[in-house]
């Protein structure tokens, strides 16, 4: 599936909602996550439809990949390269995935814990 009707996600790739898009390539697109939790906060999301990591493994093995590689073009971008930044994918409801259009989290700019909440 190339686009859900119903899914926030898709409707921001396609320009139905407004964002702040910081980066976007043939496979995915980033924008800022409008109840940002660190000073920089984008999400990364694949431009067609894919549910989560499992549907990802099945349609685009080389997602997670593609991913990656656009979070250090916006590290760069976004000067937040040096410092550093955490990555995180939520996969499934119980793991806190919300919004059923896979996406990685991208955040910056304060001091992070470990183990998260
Ligand atoms: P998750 O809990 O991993 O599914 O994360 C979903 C994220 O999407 C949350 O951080 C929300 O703040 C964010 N979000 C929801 N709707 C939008 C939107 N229209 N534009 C940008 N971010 C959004
Ligand atoms: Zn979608």
């Amino acid at each position: 599936m190339s686009e859900n009707e119903d899914c926030i996600f898709c409707k921001v790739v396609r320009g139905k909602l407004p964002a702040y898009i910081v980066y976007k390539d043939d496979f995915v697109t980033a924008f800022h996550d409008i109840n940002p939790q660190a000073p920089v906060h984008v999400l990364i999301v694949p431009t067609r439809h894919i549910a989560d990591l499992e549907a990802a493994a099945q349609e685009d093995p080389e997602l997670v990949g593609r991913m990656s590689q656009a979070a250090t073009r916006i590290a760069g971008d976004l000067h937040v390269a040096k410092n550093g930044y955490r990555l995180v994918l939520n996969n499934g409801a119980g793991a806190g995935q919300i919004v059923p259009h896979v996406h990685m989290h991208m955040m910056a700019g304060r001091k992070f814990n470990w183990p998260p909440g």
